[in-house]
């Protein structure tokens, strides 16, 4: 069989690119090693998580928060199978969306571990163990990624489990004990303490979602412990060992120091994850790579001929979104369109309660780059929807040049953060001020108000505080 593409991988990064390509009058397969189409993202990343974190939420409140609304309920109870089962129909729902948006397009699925053989040409290895060879244009690279291990930590999905095996405990450990704090140890951590379990996180970095702005995540480490969750800040776990309920882990502080064991039921490893390009054979036709990423130049170009990289596998953050908006710039570049993604307004999001939603610069960033900036701030505690909502906590801020008022981030901790966040980016994308935020009329009463008094608080001119 002969193609115009072949994207090797499914993810949201592999299934966005080929639908773009097939729109554009491309011939297109993909090559898939999974059962099922939508790699990481759909089957055990984004849409799992997000469906167990949405069914905690719901569990915490009618627990928690229903009665100071007037709205009397007994004490819930948790039905963690149908709750499992509300996680596998969503998968399943998302799934079955790109097969069918597959169809639509006339993309043939191959169901097997792809190779490159040789620039221009795809071997298959079907689960049958029958090899097929499939010819091409243009190859792009979409394997994603794989979750980074502890050396000397053995994964068994049960006891110590990865991101996998935490999206399907058969039940909540009663002591679960998170290594890592970015987005996955707390959005995961978040879903088992609301469940019941006591969660306790241990960080190498003396602080919590590294990389995010540093106000923030001190924010938000507190709104954590009144959640419950106890940190261990700046200490590395020296080792794990089972035992016949759970698991001995001895942490170490990260600067040197006496060592603890720590008991618990349950130990969520996440560290992160790291590029997956296993079992390709790029290192047989000379693809350069660094620090386990395939070389990308800014076309998504690799150095061999006609073979592209885009999503997880290649440089900037590991984020659905971004891997999506590479795929349709690839597809669209080699339809000879102008493809670009403007990795300078990549939101992220942290989908735990209240949400962590940020774009562009945190003020570190700004400090280090010796550029200067004026701050806007407004809390959710001064905001009217917020206080009918009994959302009160967190705060919005506004980061814009000092010069230009051009703006360079925003950071939002609150309910609902990652939908608002969106403003700020269409906003960076346009190269608007925070004097453009500020004049937009904003819907009363919105949480989104927020927004605009952070923006109008960088012209010291807010409203309501
Ligand atoms: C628990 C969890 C929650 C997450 N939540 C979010 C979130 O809320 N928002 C967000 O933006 N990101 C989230 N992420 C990250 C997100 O899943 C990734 O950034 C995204 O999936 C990357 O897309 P991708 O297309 O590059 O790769 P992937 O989604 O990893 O897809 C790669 C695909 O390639 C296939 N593959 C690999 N090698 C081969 C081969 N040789 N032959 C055939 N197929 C192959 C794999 O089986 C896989 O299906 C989360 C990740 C995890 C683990």
């Amino acid at each position: 069989m002969s193609y115009d593409l072949i994207v090797i991988g499914s993810g949201p990064g592999g299934y966005v690119c080929a639908i773009r390509a097939a729109q554009l009058g491309m011939k297109v397969a993909v090559v898939e090693k999974m059962k099922t189409l939508g790699g990481t993202c759909l089957n055990i990343g984004c849409i799992p998580s997000k469906a167990l974190l949405y069914a905690s939420e719901m569990f915490e409140e009618a627990a928690h928060g229903l009665g100071a609304l007037g709205v009397v309920v007994g004490p819930p109870k948790l039905d963690l199978a149908a709750m499992m089962k509300h996680k596998d129909d969503t998968v399943a729902a998302n799934v079955n969306g790109v097969a069918y948006l597959f169809k639509k397009n006339k993309i043939d699925p191959v169901f097997g571990v792809g190779r490159i053989a040789a620039p221009g040409k795809v071997e298959v290895a079907g689960a049958d163990g029958a090899t097929t060879t499939l010819e091409t244009r243009a190859i792009v690279i979409a394997t994603g990624s794989d979750v980074a291990r502890l050396p000397g930590v053995e994964i068994d999905e049960k006891t110590v489990v990865s991101s996998t095996g935490a999206l399907a405990l058969a039940k909540p450990p009663a002591k679960l004990l998170v290594v890592g704090a970015g987005v996955i140890g707390l959005e995961l951590g978040s879903v088992w303490a609301r469940l019941g379990s006591e969660v306790v996180v241990v960080e190498y970095l003396d602080r919590i979602l590294p990389g995010m702005d540093g106000e923030v995540a001190r924010q938000f480490q507190r709104l954590l412990e009144k959640q419950g969750f106890r940190f261990h800040l700046g200490h590395k776990v020296a080792s794990v060992a089972r035992t016949s309920s759970g698991a001995k882990v001895t942490i170490e502080p990260a600067k040197g120091g006496e060592a603890t064991t720590l008991e618990a039921d349950g130990v969520l490893v996440a560290i992160g994850r790291r590029p997956y390009t296993e079992g390709l054979g790029l290192e047989a036709i000379g693809v350069a790579m660094e620090r386990g990423q395939v070389v990308i130049d800014d076309h998504f170009q690799t150095n061999a001929p006609g073979v592209y990289a885009i999503g997880d596998a290649v440089r900037g953050p590991m984020l659905a979104h971004k891997a999506e908006d590479e795929g349709v710039a690839i597809a669209e570049i080699l339809a000879g369109q102008a493809g670009h993604v403007n990795y300078e307004a990549i939101p992220s999001v942290v989908y735990t309660s209240p949400e962590v939603a940020v774009v562009g610069k945190t003020e570190e960033e700004l400090k280090a780059a010796g550029i200067a900036y004026r701050v806007g701030k407004f809390p959710f505690s001064a905001n009217g929807r917020a206080r009918a909502m009994r959302h009160t906590d967190g705060f919005v801020k506004i980061l814009a040049d000092a010069a230009t008022d051009r703006l360079l981030g925003a950071h939002i901790l609150g309910y609902g953060a990652g939908e608002m966040i969106h403003e700020a980016v269409v906003l960076m994308e346009f190269g608007g001020s925070a004097e453009d935020l500020a004049r937009c009329t904003h819907a009363h009463p919105t949480m989104s108000e927020a927004i605009k008094e952070a923006a109008m608080a960088v012209a010291k001119r807010a409203i309501h505080i």
